[in-house]
């Protein structure tokens, strides 16, 4: 063993992967619900994010929600009763019915699918996008022609084939539920995420490419569907001068002093967008030469850049492997890992992450299936096996990570960590 040169001085904040960065306008906004005394889930700031929301993505209709994974929650819901029908008043909208899944994404995209009792089955990972593979969806619904809903995320803000995701959809007859969490302002065709699915969700979690600390929407073209949504959102409750409840309800409204951070974000959407960009075009001069790639932009997509990522050649990694909580590697000259870049940018206190660990290697979805381009249905077991050869998500994972892409990270810091990549390569 040998250790590799390190860089010695750390800078003294940290380079977040992604923070909230704030202009001053989202105070405002809070300060007027406050001073207005709209201190509760109505008002004029929710009102205008909803209004802001459709326009921005494209859509007729906006519900504001207390976050992006409540959002997706209803979207699954709606879709489970609009195709199943009203369930028992104790069983999910999709119980017991298959939901092809994209498989490479947090798993906040198809935690709903399984809150309403529906079984995630996984769709593999098109190596050109790092999306849902459309052709392994294409074999998916071979093998599972009753399937009706697919949920598909677009990954880091770099869109994939939403188009085609969406086209095989509606050829089969099923619904798509697109979680546009990270892709709030990327485009495919000049056409907004967000605006593809039959229902779809956006986030302003802390970590987006804007934030209001928390909150999420559902988009729809559909005044029923977003009546329903803001109905559900709100207890449920009957049109009675008391409480009257013929349905389920949740406690999944925005609150507008929330609203009133959004509100003041979405003026820099744009802003925030360039800035990424320019982050992601850096370290594609800065790693130029470096065994690696960065993520990929498919053609007629603009990305929002949320994430920038990178991947290892197969040939320039050195050995690494991971059980369900650690990873060890052997550094290699002229080789490296995942495992000992994000160790050298942490070294410098600036902060990297893994790619999202495949679904279907997840310890609690390793019974369930995940559907390749091949057509072949594999559990965890067999996965394994197969990694690197049919397995594309396990693969990117095993060999890629993401850099810190902070739109605070300042140029000259970005070179400092630029350089430690170059470091492991050494
Ligand atoms: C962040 C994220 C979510 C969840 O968003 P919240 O607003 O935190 O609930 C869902 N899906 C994806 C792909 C995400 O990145």
């Amino acid at each position: 063993m040998f250790a590799k040169k390190k860089s010695t001085k750390s800078f003294n904040h940290k380079v977040f992967l992604s923070s909230p960065t704030m202009h001053g306008e989202e105070f405002k906004y809070m300060k007027e619900a406050y001073d207005t005394n709209w201190m509760s889930t109505v008002g004029e700031n929710i009102n205008e994010v909803e209004r802001i929301a459709a326009e921005k993505a494209g859509v007729k209709y906006a519900v504001a929600l207390c976050n992006c994974t409540s959002a997706l929650h209803l979207c699954c819901k709606l879709a489970g009763e609009r195709l199943y029908g009203k369930p028992a008043i104790s069983h999910g909208a999709l119980e017991g019915k298959r939901v092809f899944c994209s498989d490479m994404t947090f798993d906040a995209t198809l935690n709903p699918v399984v809150y309403e009792g529906g079984i995630p089955v996984f769709i593999d990972t098109e190596r050109e996008s790092w999306n849902m593979d459309p052709i392994a969806l294409e074999k998916a619904f071979e093998l599972y022609p009753d399937v009706k809903l697919v949920v598909c995320a677009e990954l880091y803000g770099f869109p994939g084939r939403i188009d085609l995701i969406r086209d095989i959809c509606h050829k089969h007859g099923a619904l798509l539920i697109e979680d546009a969490a990270e892709a709030m302002g990327a485009t495919f065709n000049g056409q907004q995420c967000g605006s593809f699915g039959d229902y779809a969700a956006i986030s302003y979690n802390g970590n987006k490419i804007i934030t209001g600390s928390s909150g999420g929407c559902l988009l729809t073209n559909d005044l029923e569907v977003a009546n329903k949504a803001r109905k559900w959102s709100t207890q449920a409750r009957e049109y009675a001068p008391w409480y009257q409840h013929e349905e389920v309800g949740y406690n999944y409204r925005m609150s507008n002093v929330i609203a009133g951070v959004i509100r003041g974000q979405y003026k820099y959407l744009e802003e925030h967008i360039a800035q990424k960009k320019t982050i992601y075009n850096r370290y594609v001069e800065g790693l130029k030469g470096l065994p690696i790639k960065m993520n990929p932009i498919v053609d007629n997509t603009e990305p929002n850049y949320w994430l920038s990522a990178l991947i290892i050649d197969k040939e320039a990694m050195c050995k690494q492997v991971r059980d369900d909580s650690e990873a060890l590697y052997i550094p290699e000259h002229g080789k490296s890992c995942p495992t000992e870049i994000l160790e050298a940018i942490a070294s410098l206190n600036a902060e990297g992450r893994p790619i999202w660990k495949p679904m279907h290697m997840q310890p609690m979805y390793r019974l369930h299936e995940c559907i390749g381009r091949n057509g072949t249905i594999r559990c965890r077991t067999n996965a394994y096996i197969a990694g690197g050869v049919n397995d594309v998500g396990a693969d990117i994972f095993d060999r890629g990570l993401c850099l810190p892409s902070d739109n605070k990270m300042t140029p000259e810091e970005q070179d400092r960590i630029i350089k430690v990549i170059r470091m492991c390569f050494e």
